[in-house]
């Protein structure tokens, strides 16, 4: 046999295996899990978003910024005439974690956060079989500052969440869970409709186990909040709502916080950073034309409530009605990557 042959069925029983791997990976995982739909309370009297922002309570809204995350930001924009314009910003996405802190129903979070282990390993707590897929694909690293994961943010503010609500299941998004679960046994898991299904966020990163149970939020009798479409008052009260914005992933969600300080919406991944929020750039996904539907309600939103502060997926947040940093972490000033304090209404 030729050497030359020899290395092609090499390679082919190599890629063969990868691909194996992946697909155990991913479906291992999948086996298993329970899901549960998400019981909402009761409607309000809120009918419109005026409504909620002139009547609902206003909660306590600490946005975590538990590290960075280096990855080529081109990589995130989905294929729009726009994109091509974008000259790349070299300022690191920052990974967050939203706590919300109701007097009454108590403190829950938006998305997980960085636990501890990525203060000393790039890759964090990602499993190891699943590391070459962050190289070959994410080209991502990861930094943290000692002391800046989320639970010991979540310490320094006396929180206990009860659940977090995912904004979606990929790894920068899920990482928080495995330290969040060990500390409450009972700690609810909540995403979007189908999300599970969404292959990218099921790699095998360990985040997301088999012998989990997961709540699944159901849109479809949720009442129409325009120009936001879907909405459900997490609480009842409006002072916490999720919004279906599919097509990053399958399963994606938006949150509106009746924030102390001002509504504020956070995007998640919906749109990563400022500038894709800004020139309309849908991002990468699932169904990227179904993302720029996304993208376009919560740009429609944000121009009907200028007042509205815009927390993108992986940046400091755009507005200008907060009085304060939108951005916090221990001991540390706020951090705000530069163009944070452009309103919201003024791009277009
Ligand atoms: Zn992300």
């Amino acid at each position: 046999m030729k050497r030359s042959r020899i290395w092609q069925l090499a390679l082919g029983t190599l890629g063969i295996a990868l691909v194996t791997a992946a697909l155990v990976l991913t479906h291992g995982n999948a086996r298993g899990l329970e899901r549960v739909p998400f019981e909402a309370p009761p409607r309000s009297s809120l009918e419109s978003w005026a409504d909620v922002f002139a009547r609902a309570p206003r909660v306590a809204l600490v946005s975590l910024d538990t590290g960075t995350v280096g990855v080529p930001r081109q990589l995130m924009l989905g294929a729009h005439p726009a994109a091509a314009s974008y000259v790349p910003d070299p300022t690191l996405l920052r990974v967050f974690a939203h706590l919300i802190r109701h007097p009454r129903f108590g403190d829950v979070l938006v998305d997980s956060g960085l636990d501890a282990s990525f203060a000393s390993d790039p890759y964090g707590n990602v499993a190891r079989p699943a590391r070459w897929i962050i190289d070959a694909f994410l080209h991502a690293r990861y930094t943290q500052e000692p002391g800046h994961d989320v639970m010991a943010q979540l310490a320094a503010q006396g929180a206990h969440p009860s659940a977090v609500f995912f904004t979606h299941l990929h790894l920068d998004h899920t990482a928080g869970i495995p330290a969040l679960s060990a500390a409450s046994p009972n700690l609810r898991l909540v995403t979007g409709p189908h999300e599970a299904d969404d292959f990218s966020g099921w790699f095998g990163f360990g985040h997301v186990r088999g012998d989990q149970r997961w709540t699944e939020l159901d849109f479809a009798g949720a009442r129409d909040m325009a120009p936001l479409g879907p909405a459900i008052d997490v609480f009842g009260d409006g002072s916490f709502w999720a919004i279906s914005t599919p097509g990053h992933s399958i399963g994606h969600v938006s949150f509106v916080v009746n924030a102390e300080d001002g509504p504020v919406l956070l995007t998640g991944d919906a749109t990563h950073y400022n500038w894709a929020f800004e020139h309309d750039v849908g991002p990468s996904g699932t169904d990227e034309a179904q993302a720029q539907e996304s993208l376009d309600h919560l740009r429609a939103f944000a121009s009907a409530y200028p007042d509205v502060r815009v927390h993108t997926g992986h940046e400091a947040s755009i507005g200008s009605s907060a009085p304060g940093p939108s951005v916090r972490a221990p001991g540390a000033l706020p951090s705000g990557p530069s163009g944070t304090s452009t309103p919201v209404g003024a791009q277009r």
